[in-house]
């Protein structure tokens, strides 16, 4: 553990906190930051030269675990035949069809770098097309973290206890109207207070950035209900979900039809690609067909579109939903009969292959006032029990946690040998 220390402390010399994004840096569960040398599969190998079964495998993207051969080749395929234009290219027409048909919702959509983006300019289309400026959102539900979506933002945020961010203006965040999930009368009642000026209701359909939360029977239904009433855009914000709980997304699910979807994560295979459409009348605002600006140097990149490519191909050909859903229930399971075997108060909660383990007593979250009550010490201790035991894990509570269709029972046994042992000490 020398290595990671004195590797920190360098890291801190030259990167703000030593890292990129700020939940890297273990400020959640204390302790040195985990630096990744690198990964295969369901494991991941640290610059410590330990090697891990890798549960946060970069917060979602990685359906198939690390390095599948068929993504890395496309990738480097692609790479070889010049990596940015600046041009359109025929690869982005093939990756914006299939996402198309996985989402008949979607008419048109724009690619950007990352999620952060698209969910930006996502508010800026709804913005553009409604004439109205203000936006509603869930508390602990995260759209990335652009200005007017940076309020009660969940995870990344409420790990570092900044429910709000410096920096946001206040006649920002103004613009931003935050209700409680799984609560429709806090909606009505702000459509009510606000009436004909909310642009825009994002949501995450199945909230992932305040630990796994489920939305209530008839909730998401009853969302769409109110936005169509009051002609706001309803956002499904499915960078998480899209491709993961199902090929199409939660949507296809719930089989509800949002106006705009935002997607990321998977969509890029691992690379740094995101997206967002939906009716073809709302993304016709958006330049050079209508009067909203929204540009990208890199967006749609060669690179980062062969890998998104290759990954919806190989979910398609592969449908590896039924696996992993199975191996995060056998790892669920398992580690609801050790906590119950150490004493450990424990709700885990799992949807597919997300879930999330929250260390309270009592009922299950509902929304990010009962995610909050979780113990985020006692999950700090989890997570170092089995960063000792060989699995790495989201570091900080109010994460999903992912399994892989590179995942395979004896990393599930494993992992699960490490729980015992890591709950025992919580
Ligand atoms: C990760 C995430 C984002 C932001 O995506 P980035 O690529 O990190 O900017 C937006 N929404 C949700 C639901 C996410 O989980």
């Amino acid at each position: 553990m020398a290595g990671l220390s004195k590797l920190f402390a360098r890291a801190r010399r030259s990167l703000v906190g030593g890292v990129n994004s700020p939940v890297r840096a273990f400020k959640s569960v204390g302790g040195t930051p985990l630096f990744v040398r690198s990964g295969a599969g369901a494991r991941i190998r640290g610059a410590d030269g330990r090697s891990y079964v890798d549960f946060c495998l970069s917060w979602g993207p990685l359906m198939f675990g690390h390095a599948r051969r068929e993504i890395v080749a496309a990738a480097r395929a692609a790479m070889a035949r010049g990596s940015t234009f600046g041009a359109a290219t025929e690869g982005e027409v093939v990756l914006a069809e299939k996402i198309k048909a996985a989402l008949p919702s979607i008419e048109l959509l724009r690619m950007t770098s990352s999620g952060t983006e698209a969910g930006m300019s996502a508010a800026r289309a709804a913005r553009a097309f409604t004439k109205r400026d203000l936006i509603v959102k869930f508390a602990g539900c995260y759209h990335g973290h652009m200005d007017s979506l940076l309020v009660a933002a969940g995870s990344g945020a409420t790990t570092l206890g900044i429910p709000d961010s410096a920096g946001v203006p206040r006649a920002v965040a103004a613009t931003t109207v935050v209700v409680p999930f799984n609560d429709l009368h806090a909606v009505e009642d702000a459509f009510k207070k606000h009436k004909g000026r909310i642009a825009a209701l994002f949501v995450e359909p199945i909230p992932a950035n305040m630990g796994l939360v489920f939305p209530a029977d008839g909730f998401l239904e009853g969302l769409r209900r109110i936005t169509r009433r009051e002609k706001t855009l309803l956002v499904f914000d499915e960078v998480i979900t899209g491709f993961r709980v199902a090929y199409g997304g939660a949507q296809t699910l719930f089989r509800i039809k949002p106006d705009l979807t935002v997607l990321g994560k998977i969509v890029g295979g691992g690379l740094p690609l995101a997206a967002y459409g939906g009716r073809k009348d709302v993304m016709s605002m958006i330049a050079p067909e209508g009067p909203a600006y929204q540009a990208g140097t890199l967006s749609g990149n060669p690179v980062a579109v062969a890998a998104g490519t290759a990954m919806l191909d190989l979910l398609k050909r592969e449908n590896p939903y039924p696996r992993m859903e199975k191996m995060a229930r056998r790892y669920c399971a398992g580690l609801r009969g050790a906590a119950a075997e150490a004493g450990v108060p424990l709700r885990v909660h799992s949807f597919g292959s997300m879930f999330t383990p929250f260390f309270l007593d009592g009922a299950a979250p509902t929304d990010y006032a009962s995610a909050l009550r979780a113990d985020k010490k006692a999950y700090g201790r989890f997570f170092h029990g089995m960063l000792k035991g060989g699995v790495y894990l989201p570091p900080a509570q109010w994460e999903a946690a992912f399994v892989s269709a590179a995942h395979a029972d004896r990393d599930i046994d494993f992992a699960l040998a490490a729980a015992r042992r890591a709950l025992k000490a919580v």
